[in-house]
């Protein structure tokens, strides 16, 4: 994934702390060193960005009620659930999130935590403490929303915030966890929540803080037609027109999903460098269509890979959504149209590092980050794909763990087991969190979420 985006077959790294040293093929250089890992007989590829996600959602997975619902009603039925969240139940999600996406090759995950139940501010700080205890490079964004339904917001008023509470812990974030240095841990960026949910102000003074702290800027942007109609009605614009006078676009920023562009609009982010997180799982789940990757790509919009929350996906799998990528946009389109392998692992790699404004990630180069995946391929999902075995990694199912994951020079996944989990406990502790959730929605909302659902 350099810019040759160079294969190198019977290759080496050498890692010196968290950093890569050198990268070559043929013998590998003559160095002592502490640890030598074989790697034979597998690929070696960058560690995979996860530029999107909801961790929380992990413990509401396929919940039968929403199992047929498009993004509104989804949303509209999930707040009810969500609203019982606090930190425990936050913390074990994201364990279970971050494990998963590890397990899955992914090194460097973001997050966006939007829903702050009454009494319950420190979800941030949870989910930091387990990025932490697992080791994987964290981006956690502070979502926010502000617009009730009594000022023609999607949510219920009591789960929005005051958008002076909603600075002030922007800003406590930032001071007490971001680390602006190169190979930093964890980053924080600021993430109201969507067109829908907040106010203008709202995102015009978060815009503000951001800039002045040197974050950056995330949010839910031109997903569903739904979205489309609320913009015209409520801004009398189309989203991208939105964001655009809200000084929104540019570098800085980053956006989710942007199913519904046009050629315009794409070009316009190409111009301000803004750069999109890809969900094609999620966009497929709740029937909000396939976005322009091609059309991005093609525009130099830097495009990355999102898994979005489990509770639309639904599940944490980074190979399985660079899969979902590349099969999503050859449906009714011409194959000079189609991605490729090498167009969905750059997204999973080097566009996702564009969108979280990390340089240092994303590929096998002298000076980068040590984030390294070893996956083997004498498996029965890879027999018969030796003609090409990294394009097998997208184009084959991929049902198991990789084998090795190394995050800033320290080894967490190995043997495709991940180091210091007792994975067992942490599945029934996060069954025991979801059916609280579900029990508690039950009793203050009278509603049954296990039963399914109308279809509308
Ligand atoms: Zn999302």
């Amino acid at each position: 994934m350099d810019d040759a985006r160079r294969r190198l077959p019977g290759g080496w790294v050498l890692i010196e702390d968290d950093r890569i040293a050198g990268v070559g093929s043929g013998e590998p250089p003559a160095t002592p060193v502490d640890r030598r890992l074989d790697a034979r007989g597998k690929v070696v590829l960058p560690g995979l960005v996860n530029t999107h996600h909801h961790l929380p959602q992990t413990l509401t997975r396929n919940v039968p009620r929403v199992q047929e619902a498009p993004l509104f009603r989804w949303l509209v039925e999930l707040y009810e659930v969500w609203r019982g969240t606090d930190a425990e139940a936050v913390e074990v999600a994201a364990r279970v999130g971050l494990g998963e996406l590890l397990l899955t090759g992914c090194t460097t995950s973001t997050d966006h935590l939007y829903l702050f139940p009454r009494g319950h501010e420190r979800l941030i700080d949870a989910e930091i403490g387990a990025a932490r205890d697992l080791g994987i490079r964290f981006h956690p964004t502070r979502g926010s929303m502000s617009r009730g339904q009594s000022q023609g917001g999607l949510p219920p008023d009591d789960v929005v915030q005051a958008e002076d509470v909603i600075l002030a812990d922007s800003r406590r974030l930032i001071r007490e966890y971001h680390d602006p240095r190169p190979r930093a841990m964890t980053r924080i960026a600021l993430a109201p929540c969507s067109p829908f949910s907040v106010t203008d102000d709202l995102m015009r003074r978060t815009a503000d803080l951001a800039r002045e702290h040197g974050v950056r800027l995330h949010t839910h942007l031109a997903e569903t037609k739904d979205e489309e109609d609320y913009c015209q009605a409520t801004y009398g614009c189309r989203p991208v027109e939105f964001l655009r006078r809200l000084g929104w676009l540019g570098s800085d920023v980053w956006l989710a999903h942007c199913v519904h562009l046009s050629a315009e609009e794409i070009r316009l982010f190409a111009e301000t460098g803004t750069s999109v997180a890809h969900c094609p799982s999620s966009n497929l789940r709740l029937g909000s269509g396939v976005s322009p990757v091609r059309e991005m790509l093609d525009a130099g919009v830097p495009v990355g890979l999102g898994v979005d929350g489990s509770a639309s996906n639904d599940s944490s799998n980074m190979l399985a959504e660079a899969r979902q990528a590349l099969l999503a946009h050859r449906s009714g389109r011409e194959p000079s149209q189609w991605l490729t392998a090498e167009d969905v692992l750059w997204a999973a790699t080097r566009g996702g590092a564009r969108c979280l404004g990390r340089d240092e990630l994303g590929s096998l180069e002298p000076g980068k980050a040590a984030d390294l995946v070893l996956i083997d391929t004498r498996r029965l999902s890879y027999a018969g794909a030796g003609s090409d075995p990294l394009a097998a990694l997208v184009f084959s199912p991929w049902p198991e763990p990789v084998d090795t994951v190394i995050v800033n020079g320290r080894v967490l996944v190995e043997g495709g087991q991940l180091a210091g989990v007792d994975v067992p406990r942490l599945v029934a502790h996060a069954e025991s969190a979801s059916a609280a959730l579900l029990d508690a929605a039950l009793r203050t909302s009278g509603i049954d979420y296990r039963q399914k659902g109308v279809r509308s």
